[in-house]
């Protein structure tokens, strides 16, 4: 199947008078015959369901279809896209190790690693996106067990060497994951660059809706967690009884992993009702993302054009400084934009208060247009320092173009831009 109709129908195909739509199974638990068959399912959790905060059906179906979309062997949903940054690196590292990340990152991701992760005993070190292979490598201690990055950065809108860091990942017997929120499946799998695991915040495109916030890790398959840096794969889990995640589950040791040890102790998983609203975006997915590529490039051209900004960020731009790497992982721009307002944050802060279409939220790839301040907002936590290596200035605004007609949202840009000196 195509991605259009991987969409709409990957992940649950009813039987004979089974309902079209995928049911929300709104239950907490599930009932068995007898306490041997309990007991059973608690030996192979793969056997049947056990209790909502490891597994729901109507979670299960997206689950599925989104890990069809990445082209990866399984996902397990989470209850935000924080989560999922925070799971998918757990499942890996403990106290004691490092791992790699770009700076161009998301703000709360910065937060998490820079801070969070580190009162943990694991310790992130940044290298730049501009890196090279070599540089990667040399960034490497002798417990650094992941690197980590984002397809198209928010809010920089750097679009990753995914290749690079995938090399320079496996050259180390580490696994590459990747944050692919802002392109989606739709635009990049990052598996076929050679990412092997893909997370995402799905409150963003896939939602599309500004319904709910939640998150996804996706698991290719085929990364060889056997190769010596992760016992905690191949030797028996005492807090599992005794389980080896690779002998036992193979090619989903990692998901399974990530279920059976880490949702059952921190129980993120979202709930059934969230899935299926989920569910609800995912099926226009490909059909939005083509719009909103059209509408973005359209609006980032008026603003390249535009007098009152200095300066323009959109990899869909045949001058942007990612273009070429756009070019080669992205098969459209999406449709955030990140501008610098001449006259600082005075104009940036004037021209968001007097845009009447476009609302001010704490949000982006949402179906309406809106705009955000990111170094009051999103990274207001930063310091200075991480601001300028996140790239982020006072200037700066994150404009998220919606799905409605783009006439009507440059009318709206052009009599705010009015409004400034
Ligand atoms: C929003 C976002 C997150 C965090 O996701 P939540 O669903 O808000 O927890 C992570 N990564 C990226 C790229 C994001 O845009």
């Amino acid at each position: 199947m195509r991605i259009e109709t991987k969409c709409l129908h990957s992940g649950y195909s009813p039987k004979n008078t089974e309902p079209r739509v995928v049911p929300i199974v709104q239950s907490t638990t599930y009932v068995f015959d007898s306490t041997e068959a309990i007991g059973e399912v608690f030996d192979d959790p793969t056997k049947a369901l056990i209790y909502s905060r490891f597994a729901n059906p109507t979670v299960m179906a997206v689950e599925a279809k989104i890990a069809d979309l990445e082209g990866g062997a399984a996902a397990m949903c989470t209850s935000s896209g924080q989560a999922a940054s925070l799971l998918s690196l757990l499942n890996i590292l403990k106290n004691g190790d490092s791992f790699i990340s770009t700076t161009h990152i998301y703000g709360g991701t910065v937060n998490l690693f820079a801070f969070t992760l580190k009162k943990m005993g694991i310790e992130c070190i940044f290298v730049s996106p501009d890196a090279s292979e070599d540089e990667i490598i040399a960034a490497f201690k002798p417990r650094t067990k992941a690197v980590f990055g984002e397809t198209l950065a928010n809010p920089q809108l750097t679009v990753l060497d995914i290749e690079k860091f995938a090399k320079a990942a496996h050259k180390k017997g580490v696994p590459l994951i990747i944050d692919n929120t802002f392109a989606t499946p739709v635009l990049c799998r990052p598996i076929e660059h050679g990412a092997d695991i893909v997370i995402h915040s799905t409150s963003k495109y896939m939602d599309g809706h500004a319904l709910q916030v939640g998150g996804v890790i996706v698991d290719s398959g085929t990364f060889d967690w056997t190769n010596g840096n992760f016992p905690d794969f191949t030797e028996p889990d005492e807090s599992y009884h005794g389980t080896v995640y690779t002998k036992t589950y193979g090619k989903l040791a990692y998901i399974l992993k990530a279920r059976m040890q880490l949702m059952r102790d921190f129980g993120t998983y979202p709930s059934a009702h969230s899935a299926f609203l989920l569910n609800l975006g995912l099926e226009t997915l490909s059909l939005r993302m083509k719009q909103y590529c059209e509408n973005g490039k359209a609006v980032a051209e008026f603003f390249a054009a535009s007098d009152k900004i200095e300066s323009v960020t959109y990899p869909g731009l045949k001058t942007d400084r990612n273009h070429a790497m756009a070019q080669k992982y992205l098969s459209g721009a999406g449709g955030i934009i990140t501008i610098n307002i001449k006259g600082g944050k005075a104009n940036a802060v004037k021209f968001m208060d007097s845009l009447k279409l476009a609302s001010n939220e704490v949000h982006v790839c949402d179906i309406r247009t809106c705009v955000l301040h990111p170094a009051s907002a999103t990274h207001r936590q930063l310091t200075s320092e991480q601001l300028k290596a996140a790239g982020i200035s006072d200037s700066q605004i994150r404009f998220s173009v919606g799905l409605e007609n783009v006439e009507d949202i440059l009318d709206d840009i052009k009599q705010a831009l009015d409004k400034i000196q």
